[in-house]
Formats: structure tokens, sequence, C-alpha cells
């Protein structure tokens, strides 16, 4: 499979804006070829340089972390970016489509919708797994990309990997594993996989276990052709120079996360247990993410009900095999007591 044939046409003949720096090589004390300010910044610190555009530091950080050499390895400002960047630099708009399964995460489809791209969609099993027939049916000559979020949001559970591999094996396009929740999750990332999958591509986000959403940081594994093509339509600047050094710094306190990611997913258990035993509560579904799909009798009036007490959670009652639930984040142990004691008023009420 030729990743290189799979782009669009105008992405094939793109030549790529070449930034100031990765033009010269070399040793330079006086700095006139990017029309930067030289005085400073009117802050405590100086951010009057442009980042790396390569972002080779926090590559090679990641690198050593996740077992993945640098140039398998793209950055982007969010995984939202790379999903962007991965419909426009493979999908021909009012030609090309890509394939969805619902319920997932909506970000694909409003890329997908943005660049003038059909959204095919497969609805999951009942169980919330693959359809692979249905997925087998669905596909034709302009499917480009399918989507697959795993532990999926927001129903919670890990896809099975075999039934990736499965689409893997027999689709001639990107299948793109979303990991964003894969640190809670007692599957194991399907990122050692690469080697074997030109086709596959892994998402993951420093967004929620590593604690930096605001920073925007995302990332996308796969193939090198595939991470060239990504480079390549890239905004050049994409990471700031704080987000690239914070993010470094961060990468120092591995400890500190997966002592978060212990205690996150035993609250996790803690408060399904908790929860199911509200007469209320129809289903708690499996989860192997920081959040729970909970089903109510009455979905919209315990939303209303939390949200009068302070609580906000997110209401997923108007998606297709989502009737009537809610998905709750795992907070702090204070938070979720707070959550519990709350619903437990509810129920009295
Ligand atoms: C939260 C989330 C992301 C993270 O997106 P960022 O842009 O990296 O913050 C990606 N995919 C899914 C399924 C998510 O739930």
């Amino acid at each position: 499979m030729d990743i290189q044939d799979l782009q669009r046409d105008n992405i094939k003949q793109l030549k790529p804006y070449s930034t100031a720096r990765a033009e010269f090589k070399g040793n330079a004390e006086i700095f006139l070829d990017a029309n930067e300010n030289p005085y400073g910044s009117p802050l405590p610190q100086a951010h009057n340089r442009y980042p790396d555009p390569i972002q080779a530091a926090l590559k090679e950080r990641i690198a050593q972390i996740k077992g993945i050499p640098p140039k398998h390895i793209f950055i982007g400002n969010g995984s939202d970016e790379a999903i962007d960047l991965i419909i426009r630099a493979f999908c021909e708009p009012k030609q090309d489509n890509i394939i969805i399964m619902t319920p997932t995460y909506g970000m694909y489809e409003v890329s997908a919708q943005l660049n003038n791209v059909e959204i095919k969609r497969v609805s999951l099993t009942p169980d919330f797994q693959l359809d692979l027939n249905n997925i087998a049916e669905t596909i034709n000559s302009n499917t480009k990309v399918v989507f697959i979020c795993s532990p999926n949001n927001p129903t919670g559970n890990s896809i099975k990997k075999l039934d990736i591999e499965t689409l893997l094996n027999n689709f001639q396009g990107l299948v793109v594993v979303d990991e964003a929740y894969i640190n809670y999750s007692k599957q194991y990332s399907i990122i050692n996989e690469l080697t074997e999958y030109p086709n596959l591509v892994v998402l993951q986000t420093f967004s929620k276990a590593w604690g930096l959403a605001g920073l925007r940081i995302g990332m996308a594994f796969g193939s090198l052709p595939l991470i060239e093509i990504l480079n390549k339509v890239k905004p050049p600047y994409n990471l700031s120079e704080v987000t690239q050094k914070l993010a470094v710094e961060a990468l120092d306190n591995l400890p500190l996360i997966n002592s978060w990611i212990k205690e996150t997913v035993a609250e996790r258990e803690l408060l399904k247990d908790n929860l199911i035993k509200l007469d209320f509560v129809v289903n708690v579904y499996p989860s192997d993410a920081n959040f729970l799909l909970v089903k109510f009798n009455d979905a919209n009036a315990v939303y209303n009900y939390l949200l009068e007490n302070g609580i906000i959670v997110r209401n997923r009652s108007s998606i297709e095999m989502c009737e009537n639930t809610l998905r709750i984040s795992i907070g702090t142990p204070q938070e979720n007591e707070k959550l519990i004691a709350c619903l437990t008023r509810y129920n009295v009420a």
C-alpha cells in the first residue's frame, strides 16, 4: 500500500513553506532573517524568536517515553489539528469520504464538514463494538479514512484490537485509531503495531492523562510517508515556543502522571459502584476511560438537578444509542464524593 498515492493530487504537488530558520545551516550570532523584533518581548521572558517548526526537543522526549523514533511522530496543536490535517491531506472535497463509527467523538465529523468531505456513519453494535460487515459494505473506492476511537468517547469502552486489525488488513485507506484515553485503559495501545501497518495512524494527546488540555498538544504516530505528508501540510509554527518548552518539562514528571492515572481508575470503579446503587440509575457502562457513561430514567432531569447544585456533566441524551445518558468525568475523590452525595439527595427528593 502506497501512502504517497493516497494523498490528494494538490497535496502531492505542494511545495511546503520553507521557514527562515530551516533554510540556514551552521551557527549565527545575529539573526536578521525572520523579521523578528530584536529587542525582546514586553514580558519577563523573551519570546521574540520564532519557535522550532519541527519540535525536535519535544519529539526526542516523546520518542524516549513511547519507544517510537522521532521520524514517526507528528505533533499538532491538539489532536484536533491532526484530525483536520489528515482529512485535508487525503480527502478530495466533494469526492472522497470518511467513515466514522457512531456514537463517537464529534470532531471527525466537524473536520470533514469543514473540508467539504462526505461522512459515512456506521453504528457501533449494541455493545459498542465495530460492525465489520456493515463497515465493509459501506467502504467504497472513495473512502480514504476510517476513524476508530478506542477507548471510545462517549461510550468509554475499548474497541477489540482484533477487529481493528481485520480492518487494517482489508482496507486500502488510512485507519486512524484515536487513543485519547489510552492511559486509563486495560487494553494496550496499538502503537506497537505501527511497523506492521503503513495505513495505521495512532492519535494520542496531552489533554487528558497528562493534564495539559490548555496547552493544546496532540500526537500522531504513523509510517514515514504519512508523517512527512502531515509535516508538509501543517502550519509551519503550529506549536508555540512556550508550549514546546512546558511539554518537555512535563514529560519529566511521568511518576506523578502514573499516580494520577491509578487514582482516576480506582475512583472510576468506586464511582461506578456508588452510581449503580441509585435506583434512578438504569446502567453504568463499562469504561476504560476517565469518564463514565451513565443511563438514567430521566437524564435531562438529573442533568438540570446537578446544574442547580453547581455540578456540570455532559448531557449525551440527544445522541443515537445514548438516549437518557450523561457522560460524567472522574473528578478528585472529594469531587466524586460530592457528586454521589448530591445524587443521593435527588434519590430522596
Ligand atoms: C479529548 C479528546 C481528544 C483530545 O483532543 P485535543 O485536541 O488533543 O485536546 C481527542 N480525541 C478524543 C476522542 C477526545 O475525547
